[in-house]
């Protein structure tokens, strides 16, 4: 059997577990909902009773460590997860040195929102780049920059909060502390507060009856929109005009050779595509405005592959960027072969 990793893919309301091939290949997968208000002890007791349970189903698997990934702050070097705001009782704990120590196997540790860029750029819809932003936008925003070839960390592996930059000077207050970040005017909680607020319940709107008379999630206005309905429809569009907002500081900050959006709301992303585009096509410079912006590929599955790459790809760049470097010194070109086949993949994607 193939070298194989353990990967854990820690999140406030499920605690994913699986065993990941070197290819990306999801051998096994587990889950359990997590014990978050337990304290960090009784969550490592249900990360060791998943790996139990995974091992023993595959007891011949060669199992080369432990690739984590968990919520944010934390810092990957010292494998500290500093203290998410989704998980209580956890402060500055050791989770590197306590699995490593548990299992005897080497462990790495990374924030999700990078797992999920890692995962995507090895084996999803950043194959074959340099450089991506990955952008994933659910109940919050998070991200992660792959920038040369390597997770862009920053100071105490902090960088890429991207969530948190100010786009606008107005709007609601986002839980941080301040008005228009990113956020709190684009994340799909931001999206589900400004259909809630349009409408009423009992006002018979396709909304408010997606929604049986509660709340308006993003989700409804996405299944409102694809249905036809105006008033999602202009939802919609001032969404995709905050995300080309947004975008389009990461296009300038970063210059990746694609954008990708993952996340909740990556379900409705041939129905926001458009606005992203003409937002970005209008505020970005000339020279950032043909990048791609791509939907995900690999779903919830993101973190997990790209937190057992952490084992198995270690120090290596994404899979298909060496092989368009072998191509490229094989056939002695020096133009960006990989940037194309993105771009041949994105007008593929566009024409479904
Ligand atoms: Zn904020």
């Amino acid at each position: 059997m193939s070298t194989i990793a353990l990967a854990f893919d820690l999140g406030g309301t499920e605690l994913r577990g699986a065993l990941v091939e070197r290819s990306g290949e999801v051998v096994k997968r587990v889950s359990a909902p997590t014990l978050a208000g337990a304290g960090s002890e009784a969550v490592i007791g249900q990360i060791i009773a998943l790996a139990d349970r995974l091992l023993k189903e595959h007891p011949q698997a060669k199992v080369s460590g432990i690739g984590m990934c968990a919520p944010g702050p934390l810092d990957p070097k010292a494998g500290i997860v500093i203290g998410p705001p989704t998980l209580a009782g956890w402060h500055n704990v050791p989770l590197i040195d306590i699995l490593s120590r548990q299992f005897g196997l080497p462990v790495r540790l990374e924030n999700d929102a990078n797992a999920a860029a890692l995962g995507e750029w090895r084996f999803g819809a950043g194959r074959g780049a340099g450089s991506l932003v990955f952008v994933t936008v659910s109940t919050g925003i998070g991200g992660g920059v792959v920038a040369d070839g390597h997770i862009y960390h920053g100071r105490r592996g902090l960088a890429a909060e991207i969530g948190h930059m100010t786009i606008t000077g107005e709007g609601d207050r986002c839980f941080c502390g301040n008005v228009g970040c990113f956020e709190a005017v684009a994340s799909g909680t931001a999206l589900g507060r400004r259909a809630t607020r349009l409408t009423k319940p009992g006002d018979g709107s396709v909304l408010r009856r997606l929604s049986d008379d509660g709340d308006v999630s993003a989700r409804h206005v996405v299944d409102a929109a694809r249905a036809g309905d105006a008033a999602a429809r202009e939802l919609v569009e001032t969404e995709a005009k905050w995300l080309g907002i947004g975008f389009t500081n990461l296009l300038h900050l970063y210059s990746p050779d694609l954008i990708v959006m993952g996340g909740g709301l990556a379900n409705g992303f041939d129905l926001l595509a458009p606005g992203i585009r003409a937002t970005v096509e209008e505020r970005a410079m000339q020279a950032y405005r043909d990048v791609p912006i791509v939907p995900a590929e690999l779903g919830d599955r993101a973190g997990l592959v790209g937190a057992a790459s952490l084992i198995l790809w270690e120090g290596e760049p994404g899979t298909a960027l060496a092989m368009v470097q072998n191509e490229q010194t094989k056939l002695g070109e020096t133009t960006g072969a990989s940037a194309r086949s993105i771009i041949e993949r994105m007008k593929e994607s566009e024409g479904n």
